[in-house]
């Protein structure tokens, strides 16, 4: 039984071409923010990731959140946040029972309150990383704790990759949490854009999906190992693991060509894969 996946996106930022692709010109792109919305028989209805919301205009009127809006304009509509993708999709967003997030930055997150039956999932690290911070400290993170609902904790699982009742190990990913025991979907590390990244391969209906989340931005990122900028070096967790995870990620791409990767944010990625969801 595989899974059934919509890839869509939620509104996007702009940044510029130089900071993504180290060397390149300066230049304004579109930076997406992609989920996956995921079915199955068994399993029911998840969410890799949420992505924008109004909510996050609305978090981020005052300081020090205001500068998060300041240095990434958004553009978003009600029609794009996860919750109405579902509805176009025939769905409600409570019928949503787990929502897996990749690491804690807004553009992530946003949407988080619009799933008031979904468990969340992420590791162990994430949520060290950003659970008590507050003010700058949170935004010096890419955080926002106000988008997360009240409950947001008593709703969350924690992931422990030393779990070994879950762990399956691939030889070039290392270590993965196998959530359902049965190899459909599986989660791995990818830190060093932010603290304890994860990203998730799945068996779908037309081959396997492994969203990297922001293990990569764009796939020159991890086809080319075109590293992006050392400026994003400020707003990254660690330089050494982000660079160790892209490698992971390129290996893996040139070992298993007919994967499709994601990365969250890739504009290319999502028109070869949903050219309708892209309005220009
Ligand atoms: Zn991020």
């Amino acid at each position: 039984m595989n899974w059934k996946c919509h890839i869509t996106h939620t509104g996007y930022c702009t940044s510029n071409r130089s900071e993504v692709l180290h060397g390149e010109k300066r230049e304004t792109i579109r930076f997406y923010a992609t989920i996956g919305i995921l079915e199955h028989e068994k399993h029911g209805l998840m969410l890799f990731d949420i992505g924008y919301h109004n909510n996050f205009f609305e978090s981020t009127r005052q300081l020090p959140f205001s500068l998060y809006a300041n240095i990434t304009p958004v553009f978003h509509s009600a029609h794009q946040t996860a919750a109405n993708r579902l509805r176009s999709l025939g769905f409600e967003p409570e019928q949503v029972k787990l929502i897996i997030i990749s690491h804690f930055h807004a553009d992530h997150i946003a949407g988080a309150a619009d799933f008031p039956n979904a468990r969340f999932i992420c590791s162990q690290e994430a949520w060290d990383s950003v659970k008590s911070r507050r003010g700058f400290s949170a935004l010096r993170r890419g955080f926002i704790p106000s988008l997360l609902p009240v409950d947001f904790e008593n709703r969350l699982q924690l992931l422990a990759f030393d779990d070994s009742k879950h762990i399956k190990l691939n030889t070039i990913l290392g270590s993965e949490y196998d959530l359902f025991n049965d190899g459909s979907l599986l989660l791995c590390q990818l830190p060093g854009h932010a603290a304890g990244q994860i990203g998730m391969r799945l068996q779908t209906e037309d081959g396997e999906v492994f969203f990297i989340a922001d293990a990569a931005w764009v796939k020159e990122n991890y086809q080319e190992m075109h590293l992006p900028s050392p400026i994003v070096k400020l707003f990254f967790s660690s330089w050494r693991e982000f660079r160790a995870s892209l490698k992971k990620v390129n290996v893996y791409y040139n070992s298993q060509p007919k994967t499709q990767i994601i990365p969250c944010h890739c504009m290319e990625t999502l028109l070869e894969i949903n050219p309708d969801s892209i309005e220009i």
